[in-house]
């Protein structure tokens, strides 16, 4: 097997899993609670400072069914019918009641992230429930709740979230068409890529360095400034190519994902490691690593989701974490037997 420097890649990283997680507003009563624990009470009062509003700023990579439902939530919004300041959190009774798994363990956590709706909150309490939230309040919380053994995550804002889902499950949708070798799909959205790429390109440039303008790039095709197309279409390889290329870029733009040198005590043996702050960045991690070592998906016989074929003949999404089955099977089992 090729030698891949992210297959060496370890987290010594816990995720703390709490049993209840609550949908909450501004004025609900969490944030009037007794709360015991000082830090969550620092949190919260920090939570109640965000005003964050859905930003979709991946409207060009969203799923049709994600977008539609952004513009619905968008117009509830200027409607009034609903806040912006919405939270998914644990209240302070339920924050002694939780489970751990470890991180390196979770090796489905990609693909189920993929399944999560954005704006559906109980798709995101149950996933919440098997392995944590998916992101915090990273920017204000993280040296509160998370340290380097552990990524306890207790709130989030909905908004927040569901911009970061929204992107993903794009992203995730790219992945396993390139895997996948959809090219019809592919070629749907073959500009926006080849533009990103262009664009990309043009920022590694030096300010001082004229870029010439209508030069067609070798991603192709297109020129970044009226978006003309300056050459004939790509070849599928070269299409299939773009869309790599383009997925590692967007790894590349995770906030916060750093990358050292650790040792393990047992045996003394070095090993890169990253710091990984949120599910986000470890499920982007898990896809990244997947996309270079060209691994196999396979739809899910109960679902109808894609999973890694770890193993020949696995018909069902694995399990998850702390659970000793997959529940795609089992409740295919089931199912089987009621007939
Ligand atoms: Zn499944």
């Amino acid at each position: 097997m090729k030698s891949i420097f992210l297959n060496d890649v370890k987290t010594s990283k816990k995720v703390k899993i709490y049993e209840t997680y609550s949908v909450y507003n501004k004025s609900s009563r969490l944030f009037r609670a007794d709360i015991q624990d000082g830090d969550w009470e620092l949190l919260l009062l920090k939570l109640q400072t965000v005003n964050a509003f859905p930003l979709n700023r991946n409207e060009s990579i969203a799923l049709a069914d994600d977008q539609m439902k952004w513009k619905e939530h968008k117009r509830e919004i200027e409607e009034g019918t609903v806040s912006t300041n919405v939270f998914v959190a644990v209240s302070d009774m339920n924050l002694l009641t939780f489970k751990e798994y470890k991180l390196q363990d979770a090796v489905s956590l990609y693909t189920e992230l993929a399944k999560l709706r954005p704006f559906y909150s109980k798709d995101l309490q149950n996933f919440s429930k098997v392995f944590g939230l998916p992101m915090g309040m990273e920017n204000i919380a993280s040296n509160i709740i998370n340290n380097v053994d552990m990524l306890d995550t207790r709130g989030v804002n909905l908004a927040n979230l569901n911009d970061e889902l929204i992107r993903f499950r794009g992203l995730f949708r790219f992945f396993t068409n390139l895997m996948t070798k959809n090219m019809d799909a592919l070629r749907l959205n073959e500009k926006d890529v080849a533009l990103a790429l262009l664009e990309y390109e043009n920022s590694k440039v030096p300010n001082n360095k004229e870029q010439p303008d209508n030069q067609p790039s070798k991603w192709g095709k297109y020129n970044n400034n009226n978006n003309e197309i300056l050459r004939d279409n790509i070849t599928d390889d070269e299409l299939l190519i773009n869309y790599k290329k383009y997925l590692i870029m967007q790894f590349e733009n995770i906030d916060g994902v750093v990358l050292k040198m650790d040792f393990d005590s047992n045996d003394d043996s070095f090993f890169p490691k990253i710091d990984f702050v949120n599910l986000f960045q470890f499920a982007y991690y898990q896809m990244m690593k997947a996309l270079i070592n060209n691994v196999e998906l396979i739809k899910c016989e109960y679902c109808g989701h894609v999973f890694e074929l770890a193993y020949k003949g696995r018909r069902f999404c694995p399990p998850l974490p702390n659970r000793k089955r997959s529940s795609c099977e089992m409740a295919y089992n089931n199912r089987k037997k009621q007939k």
